[in-house]
This record gives C-alpha cells, structure tokens and sequence, in this order.
C-alpha cells in the first residue's frame, strides 16, 4: 500500500470536504457568541476617526449599517440620495441592451423636479443641469457632477446623524469584536496547498464562520537566520493596504510561538504556469488569455494607482479561485515608490526582466507591463520571448538577448493582434511602451471584447471553471519538507516587538466581509439572540 497516496487522499478528502461546508460544529459554536457590549465600545468612538469614505463606503458592515439608517430614518431626501447611488452603479454594470433603458429610469425618476424622487438636495448650477439633461450629456451631468453633489450631501448631515444614533453604536460594537485577539486557535487547518522561500502555505478554515483561506506561515527562525524580517513585513504591510478582487487579500496577520502567519483568500484552481505546462497542450486557449490579461491588467493597475510596483508578474503567481477568476499572488518582491520616487535594485524573475531593470537603470511601474508581455507570449506559446522553456541557458545570455534580439512569433497560436499588443510591452525603451505614459493598456483593441465595469463586479462568466472535485495543488509528499534551521536561534526584545508589529489580527474590510457573507453579521445583530446570550452568560 501506497502511504504516500493514502497520506495525500486523507489531506484531500477533509480538505474538499471543509470547502463543501458540514457546519453542524460551527452552529454549535456560534450559539455562544456575543457582540461585545455597547458600554465596552465607547473609546472606539474617538479611534475610528472621521473619515465617510473609510466608514461608510468601504469597509463593508459600515456600509451595510449606514445604508439601514438612510432607509429607516423616513426622511425622503435620503432615500433619493441611496436609491439614485445604487440605480446609477447598476446602469454602469449593465449589459448593452438595458443600458438606455437604464438610463432614461433614472433620468425620469431622479432628475425630473415632478418626480417623488427628484435629488431635492442638488442647488445651484447641478441643479439646473440636471433637470434637463439628456441622454448626451448624462456622463458629464449625472455619473459626474450629480454623483458628487450625492456623496457631498451624505457626507454632511446623514452622517452626522448617522454617527448619532443606534446603527453607528452598533457599527462600534462591530468595530471592537473586529479586534478580537487570533490565534491559531480561531482555525482548522487543512493540507499544505504549496511551499514558500520561509515555510509553507496551508488551507485554513475558520472555525466560526466556515470561511475557507490559505495560511502562508513564515518561520520566525528561518526569518531571523536570513535576515527576512523587513520583506515579510514588507509584504504583509503592502497586503493589508490592498483591495481589489484581482490581488489576493488579507484578512488576518497573527503569529504562533514558531510562524509569522499571513490568512489570504483561498485560491484553489492552481497558477497559470500549472495551466500552461501541465494541462492539455502547451499553452492556453486564446479567449482564456485575453480574459486572464484583462484580470491581470486591472489588479497591477490597482497596485500602480497606490505607486506600488509589483516586480514579480509571471504566470507562476497568478492563481486561479474555484469559479476561474484569477488574482495576482506573492507581493514579497512588491516596493512602495511614493510619487516621483524611482528605484533602481535589480529584482523579479529571470525571462521576465524589462531591459531597465537588468541595467538597474532607473525604473518605476514600467517592468510590470514588461513582465505583463512575456507571460502573455508565455500564456499563447508555452514559453518565454527570451528563453524557451526549460532551455538551460545564462541568465546573462536572457539578458543579452533582452537588450538585443526582437520578439519572434512562430508559434501557430499567435494572430495579428497578439503580437501588436506584446510588441507594445516588449518595447525596449520605456517611453514607447504601453502604459508607460499615463495610457491604460485595457483600452487596446486586443481588449475589446471586454467589459471592464463587468469584470471588475465579477459579472463576466470566467471562459474555463476548475472542477470541484479536484486538488489543484501538487500531492502533499511531493511538496518537500522543510530541512530544520540548524544553530540555536534566540530572540531577543526587538524580534519580540518586531512579532507583535507584524500581529495584527483581523484586516478590516475581508473580515467584514466574511462576518457578512457567513450569515454571522445576521445572526449576532437579531435582538432576540442578544438577550439568549446574555441570559447564558448570567446563568
Ligand atoms: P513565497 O513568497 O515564499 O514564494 P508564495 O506566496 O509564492 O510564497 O506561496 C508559496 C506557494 O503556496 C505558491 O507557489 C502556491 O502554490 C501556494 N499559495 C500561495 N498563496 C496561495 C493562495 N492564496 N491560495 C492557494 N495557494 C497559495
Ligand atoms: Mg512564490
Ligand atoms: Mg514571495
């Protein structure tokens, strides 16, 4: 008997079965949890500042709290302002065939002054323009100025009331469970998914509201030994700032007497280097590429408005998720350049490297639309522009061949319009290269056959789903274990306070998030279910 496979189909089997979701265990559990109380929150009030984006836009229960208190507060004005915001947001996700009629609702029911829901709040010049806007200048008129003017108006008085009355108490409340203490503790673990430069990635599961993620945990003697500390909290800091359904997101940093640990949404479809060399025939179909691209473009485009480069774009770290959307993966060679900031460190891959960067010339967000290039040759022709897969050769000879020779196109997958878009990223200079110049490459014809405001809400059905009965992951036994740090490695107070910098628990949006899509948010706001807990606490 194979252990080995006996081993793997065990890990398998629990971890398919977690992700099916037996909650019998976890309704239990819940029966005992509580919101902290509102008289523990009040010091909270000062600490979650001011800000109405921060609070009432992004993170997602504040979103959800301030909207009730719009719909319950009986105040006309208010309900306008909400049901005009979230109309809008639908007629920038329709498809071409409802959008006019979209559009003409909410002019008929927004901007007409006869309407019971005209704007009342808009004055002076928005004001005028809005109640004779046509279907020509509705962009200009109402996603613009009018959309301002809304978010102007719920930003004052709203939100001052709003941060006056019970939602925004228990908004608090909320706010102080969020800060709640993790341990390892708060998760079931499940099999390795992959290994890492400082220990292994494993899928996790949280015990109270089923939500499955991958755990990569870092070890803190492995870190110490090769002077790692600064990149993983590099990596963890850049994670946490981060929001976008095309980059992996945090949810929580904690850490464990051995491992610094990073829980990140749970990719289970496997990378696109897997799907280029190990599934059918080399490479990938042309409709998958474009659909990839176009995932790929908006989450480094997310990174590059926050002045971050991602330095590492290559098949090997875009992961695919069970539906078959993809994100971008592994931050660890990510560098924050504040406005104007260049750098000029040599870092990425092999092959992937933008000629500037092999010079360590001066470079910002250029090498990421380089490396974009060569993994969309890669992705079409199952290798590189400048080395072919798995040729043994120098990386200095990649690098000469970088500077060098032009991009050749023999591969049968390849039609005019692909090689134009690579030629436009493989541009040895960077100021002829797209998206070097404050272009956006998503607006190249390549693209045409995608609809950003679509993609980007997850509308647009990915061309290939992963089954969900299969591991996309290499078998347990085949990731190699990690030899043990050899040498007596101790910590002293600045690796203890370094440990508890990088520990700090919940990140708020995905764990407002998941407290909502897991029904929790629900469960612990029903009235009822306050007095059942609190009466079990007395007894
Ligand atoms: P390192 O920076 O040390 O290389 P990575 O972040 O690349 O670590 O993670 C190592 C491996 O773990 C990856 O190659 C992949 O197989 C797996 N992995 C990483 N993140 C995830 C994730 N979010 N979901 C599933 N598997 C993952
Ligand atoms: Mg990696
Ligand atoms: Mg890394």
């Amino acid at each position: 008997c194979d252990m080995g496979g006996l081993e793997n189909l065990v890990a398998n089997t629990a971890y398919l079965k977690a992700q099916a979701g037996d909650h019998k265990e976890m309704r239990r559990r819940r029966r005992s949890l509580a919101l902290p109380k509102p008289e523990q929150c009040s010091a909270l009030r000062f600490s979650v500042g001011n800000d109405f984006e921060a609070l009432c836009q992004q993170q997602p229960i504040g979103k959800r709290l301030f909207r009730q208190f719009l719909r319950d507060a009986a105040v006309p004005e208010y309900l306008a302002a909400v049901e005009f915001l979230d109309e809008l947001a639908g007629w920038e996700l329709a498809e071409a065939g409802t959008k006019d009629k979209a559009r003409q609702n909410i002019i008929n029911r927004f901007c007409k002054a006869d309407s019971n829901s005209f704007l009342t709040f808009l004055t002076g010049g928005v004001a005028e323009r809005c109640k004779v806007v046509t279907e020509k200048d509705f962009e200009e008129v109402v996603k613009g100025q009018v959309r301002d003017a809304t978010r102007d108006f719920l930003r004052g008085n709203p939100f001052t009331e709003y941060q006056n009355s019970p939602y925004f108490d228990k908004f608090l409340q909320w706010k102080q469970y969020e800060k709640l203490p993790i341990n390892e503790k708060y998760f079931y673990e499940f099999r390795t998914l992959g290994k890492g430069g400082f220990g292994e990635v494993c899928a996790v599961q949280v015990k109270n509201t089923g939500q499955m993620y991958a755990c990569k945990k870092l070890d803190k003697k492995r870190l110490k030994q090769e002077a790692g500390e600064k990149m993983a909290l590099v990596e963890k800091q850049i994670l946490e700032k981060i929001n976008s359904p095309f980059l992996v997101n945090l949810a929580y940093a904690y850490d464990t007497p051995d491992h610094l640990c990073l829980v990140m949404t749970l990719m289970t479809g496997g990378d696109l280097k897997y799907h280029i060399y190990d599934v059918g025939e080399r490479g990938i179909e042309m409709d998958r590429v474009v659909y990839y691209t176009a995932q790929i473009a908006t989450g480094l485009l997310h990174l590059h408005t926050m002045n971050i480069v991602y330095r590492d774009m290559k098949p090997e770290n875009v992961l695919l998720d069970s539906q078959g959307q993809c994100r971008l993966s592994d931050l660890g060679l990510a560098v924050e350049l504040p406005n104007g900031k260049i750098i000029c460190q040599k870092a990425g891959t092999s092959g992937y490297m933008a000629p500037e960067i092999l010079k360590m010339e001066p470079y910002r967000m250029s090498v990421d639309w380089w490396a974009l290039g060569c993994s969309i040759y890669e992705m079409v022709a199952g290798r590189l522009p400048f080395k072919d897969y798995k040729e043994k050769v120098q990386r200095d000879e990649v690098a000469r061949r970088t500077f060098e020779d032009e991009c050749k196109y023999t591969h049968k997958n390849f039609d005019a319009l692909t090689k134009k878009i690579i030629n436009l990223f493989l541009k040895k200079r960077i100021i002829d290269r797209l998206g070097c110049n404050g272009d956006d490459p998503r607006k190249h014809e390549w693209f045409k056959s995608i609809n950003f405001a679509r993609l980007e809400a997850g509308l647009i059905e990915p061309p290939w789903t992963p089954k969900p009965n299969v591991v996309y992951a290499k078998d347990t036994g085949d990731i190699r274990d990690f030899s043990e740090v050899r040498g007596n490695i101790n910590f002293d107070a600045v690796d203890q306070k370094f440990f508890k910098v990088f520990s700090t628990g919940a990140v708020s949006i995905p764990w407002q998030q998941e407290m909502i899509d897991s029904g929790l948010f629900e469960e612990l706001n029903d009235p009822s279910r306050v007095e059942s807990s609190s009466a079990l606490v007395t007894a």
